[in-house]
């Protein structure tokens, strides 16, 4: 009888014990879920990056479309020259902020 009994309160360990981990590998499941859900694409799309760069290797995304443009200034080859000296920029804008910074005795203010 002693050993029945001994063998029932076996049994019932085993089971919560199984409960357990049953219960753990839901919790792990559904944190697993959680984390797919946030690193998903889509969620991120949805979150903040809504402008991405379709520069081929380059995946970096933007929430703002003017910072896109201006990253993606930097896949544009360098080619406006500055009339003084030469030097490569990437847009007139770079060239005008150059000339005023370095030229400021030949710019006409
Ligand atoms: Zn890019
Ligand atoms: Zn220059």
């Amino acid at each position: 009888m002693k050993k029945i009994i001994s063998i029932i309160s076996l049994l019932c360990m085993t089971h919560m014990l199984a409960m357990q981990q049953e219960k753990m590998d839901y919790l792990l499941q559904v944190a697993a879920e959680e984390r797919a859900k946030i690193e998903s694409p889509a969620f991120v799309y949805k979150s903040t990056s809504v402008y991405k760069c379709d520069y081929p290797g380059c995946n970096k995304s933007y929430s703002l479309e003017g910072s896109l443009e201006e990253h993606r200034l930097t896949h544009r080859p360098k080619n406006t020259p500055c009339d003084v000296c030469g030097k490569l920029f990437i847009h007139g804008d770079s060239v005008r902020q150059h000339k005023r910074l370095m030229h400021a005795d030949i710019v006409k203010k």
